[in-house]
């Protein structure tokens, strides 16, 4: 009898962003459309992807078509979901996924919460549009590709400008630059070097945890979702953001404050009222390197962005309302 070998799948999701992205010309690189190209004419544009495929077999899925800049919690939803799906396959050896620069973040940092996954999920992007004689999309997904199909792989990070990024740690940094994005102290998970991955040393550490309920995620209407909202500390900041929002029956609050999480004393003030109304209240910095350090007012997050804090929290409510 002949043993038939069994082909690993990898597949392609596609949501969107200026990675699919068209201009009226060419040379257009920033007026243009972003979420116009489908994920399979993305793939055809990869140089060299039979060879990259190396023998897996490639499967593409549209599971949404916008800028995400629009990015909403009921497309996290469905893109867990798909992520999911296609994760409890045997022989689906990784997850590609298409997605625009502006939340990236969010969406990888939401995907490695809800769903710690073993297998890499591997998310990219570009900051030209697909119809740019100098178009990056292209190249990054071949280096995507490269990255998914490492034996060493885990979890969900982010490829982009040669870079490979952790979904704790990457933040876009940049409106423009290809290299838009980066991880700050942390330092990149690893980088392309001739086609090839090269693992940094802080790849073995990052273990990452936040409260999950992975069914809750996926099955609660987005509707019901606790309500955290990100209030930003600066000069002159007021009660009034706070106030209203404690009125709109908002369930957890991010502060961003300045520097080592240091909090304007009104909003302080307001943020303590809400506290006191049973709205929960935790810490971040708008600084964008660094986290803070030391004892502060209320918990930091374990020094998260305040975009991706706000994404934790909410994780951490879900899970309290779902037992
Ligand atoms: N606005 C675009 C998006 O986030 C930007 C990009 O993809 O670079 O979808």
């Amino acid at each position: 009898m002949v043993s038939v070998k069994k082909i690993q799948k990898v597949v392609v999701l596609g949501t969107g962003g200026t990675i699919a992205g068209t201009a009226a010309s060419a040379s257009e690189q920033v007026a243009y459309t972003a979420a116009q190209l489908g994920v399979d004419q993305l793939m055809a544009a990869v140089p060299g992807l039979d060879k990259v495929l190396d023998g897996r077999q490639l499967l593409v899925e549209q599971v949404a078509q916008l800028d995400s800049k629009d990015m909403d919690h009921a497309t996290w939803q469905l893109l867990a979901c798909r992520c999911a799906h296609w994760l409890a396959q045997d022989d689906v050896g990784a997850l590609v996924i298409t997605h625009g620069t502006d939340t990236l973040e969010e969406t990888a940092w939401f995907l490695q919460s809800v769903l710690q996954p073993h297998k890499p999920v591997v998310m990219v992007c570009a900051m030209r549009p697909a119809s740019s004689d100098e178009a990056d999309g292209p190249q990054n997904l071949r280096d995507a590709l490269v990255v998914s199909a490492q034996p060493s792989a885990a979890g969900v990070c982010v490829v982009c400008a040669g870079v490979i990024h952790s979904a704790r740690d990457v933040q876009k940094v940049h409106p423009y630059r290809l290299d838009a994005f980066s991880s700050g102290d942390a330092g990149p998970l690893g980088w392309m070097d001739r086609g090839q991955v090269q693992w940094s040393s802080v790849y073995a550490r990052t273990a990452l945890q936040t409260a999950t309920l992975a069914n809750s995620v996926m099955t609660f209407d987005v509707q019901q979702w606790p309500a955290v909202e990100v209030v930003l500390s600066h000069a002159g900041a007021g009660r009034r953001v706070v106030d209203a929002l404690v009125q709109t029956g908002v369930a957890g609050l991010v502060v961003a404050g300045s520097g080592n999480g240091t909090v304007h004393h009104v909003l302080q003030a307001a943020l303590k009222d809400a506290e006191q109304a049973g709205v929960r209240v935790r810490l971040s910095t708008r600084c964008i390197e660094g986290r803070i350090v030391g004892s502060s007012r209320w918990p930091d997050m374990a020094g998260l962005s305040p975009v991706k804090a706000r994404i934790s929290l909410m994780l951490e409510l879900l899970a309290e309302s779902s037992v």
